[in-house]
């Protein structure tokens, strides 16, 4: 025990030592991309190889963050997120660093054009609890601007802010993403002209890996390609980033690769369901539990909406077709207890609909209750009215016995317990059903040796 202690105190000690002289800078970006093209995290690449080059006392502290935001917002277009750099640079140079990312931004904008919605900020004030507030609000929340302005007001005077777009909310969010969590990591190589996998190589690399592997192709069909004008050959999802290694290999693209780095990310974590007691409202994403109230209505293309009730709560969840989760739906009954968890949105006269992305059914006994059998011949007797028993309809039969025949009917087998979309309707944020059990607790910690093409 007190070895471990003196261990600890004298790593706190090396460390409270290093950083007297060191300063810890936590560098948010989002929104630095244009209809023309160029995206935050290739920003970020450009940004980090120059930054590296520059000023080589520079270390980073984890890996490049790509921090998914609530997918509910309705502005974002594509995958709503932002990026958070963690350097450990000598306090002398912290300027010079607010410089290089001031003047990357500026050539960076000033090549796509556009440019007017990128946040950028630098933080010197690490664990700010309310930066972390900000995140989880950022996650599963609107936030306004009012909000964000407050909350760094109070993060104080070690925040430079080089860009102050509507961006900002997300690279102040993806700063407060500094917590431990699970994680995901994604290998995103840039190109120089088409877009183009070589499938056979592609699947040769991922030999042996498949486990530390989720969501890069269904059905023999690759999704690891985009399909906007950013700068994005392909990015590699994986659980930990030694794996991702192996799809550097510029042999397995047709097209040409400019450059790659590894980043650590929330995806695939469902971080973004959380558990709420109230109705969610529009814009808000988490996870409710009830018990179903109305028969599931079957909508046009099959798509399936219930009414889910506890304690005096309503709220409705739809459940989309292209989701697999439909089906599911459909064979709810009224009593069946539920966790649906998604992201709510807006409807004409119902008002607040969770989207729904993961189901839990806890499927109620299925109970038919009806009059008994004659026991003469065997017909389905009649009341013979109010607390008078039964009579035959057939062979005339009476019996003053009120009993009535109750009998366990058949559930769906596979009804009960967790339901996740199809591979193909994975978003950002969703848990796929091949990450369940590889749940992990990541802490930030210094990339391995090789992350990006440009270190050693
Ligand atoms: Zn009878």
């Amino acid at each position: 025990m007190r070895a471990l202690s003196s261990v600890r105190s004298s790593k706190e000690a090396l460390h409270s030592s290093l950083m007297s002289v060191f300063a810890e800078l936590h560098i948010g970006i989002d929104d630095v991309d244009s209809p023309r093209g160029g995206c935050t995290t290739h920003f970020t690449y450009v940004f980090l190889r120059r930054l590296l080059s520059e000023i080589l006392e520079a270390r980073l502290i984890d890996y490049p963050n790509l921090v998914r935001l609530n997918p509910a917002i309705p502005f974002k277009t594509r995958g709503n997120g932002g990026v958070a750099v963690r350097l450990a640079v000598p306090k002398g140079l912290v300027s010079r660093v607010v410089d290089i990312l001031h003047e990357s931004l500026d050539y960076y904008i000033g090549e796509l054009g556009g440019g007017g919605d990128a946040g950028a900020l630098v933080v010197e004030a690490p664990a700010h609890e309310g930066l972390r507030r900000l995140y989880w609000k950022a996650l599963t929340d609107y936030v306004h601007r009012d909000y964000l302005m407050t909350l760094l007001e109070k993060v104080g005077d070690l925040t430079h802010y080089v860009r102050g777009g509507r961006g900002l909310v997300g690279a102040a969010a993806a700063i407060g993403w500094y917590i431990p969590s699970d994680c995901t990591y994604e290998l995103i190589l840039y190109r120089n002209g088409e877009r183009c996998v070589d499938k056979d190589a592609f699947m040769m690399a991922a030999r042996g890996l498949t486990n530390a592997l989720f969501s890069n192709w269904v059905d023999g069909k690759l999704l690891v390609m985009p399909h906007g004008p950013d700068p994005v050959l392909a990015g590699i999802r994986g659980e930990d980033p030694s794996a991702l290694l192996a799809f550097t290999d510029p042999k397995i693209y047709c097209g040409s690769v400019s450059g790659w780095m590894i980043y650590r990310t929330n995806q695939g974590t469902n971080q973004h369901h959380i558990m709420r007691a109230d109705a969610l409202r529009p814009y808000q994403t988490g996870c409710f539990d009830g018990v179903v109230v109305s028969r599931p209505e079957i909508r046009k293309g099959g798509d399936v909406v219930i009414r889910v009730a506890w304690e005096g709560v309503t709220t409705y969840a739809a459940f989309f077709r292209e989701t697999g989760l439909s089906g599911v739906a459909r064979s709810l009954l009224i009593g069946d207890a539920v966790r649906v968890c998604g992201t709510a949105k807006y409807w004409e006269r119902i008002g607040a609909v969770i989207h729904a992305e993961t189901l839990i059914v806890w499927p109620r006994p299925a109970v038919t209750v009806r009059n008994p059998r004659c026991p003469r011949c065997g017909a389905r007797m009649k009341s013979a009215g109010k607390r008078k028993g039964w009579k035959c309809p057939k062979c005339g039969y009476r019996s003053s016995e009120l009993r009535r025949e109750i009998t366990l009917g058949k559930r769906e087998p596979l009804l009960a317990g967790l339901h996740v979309p199809r591979d193909e309707a994975i978003k950002h944020l969703i848990k796929p059903r091949q990450r369940y059990g590889k749940e992990k607790v990541c802490v930030p910690s210094p990339p391995m040796t090789r992350w990006s093409d440009f270190t050693p």
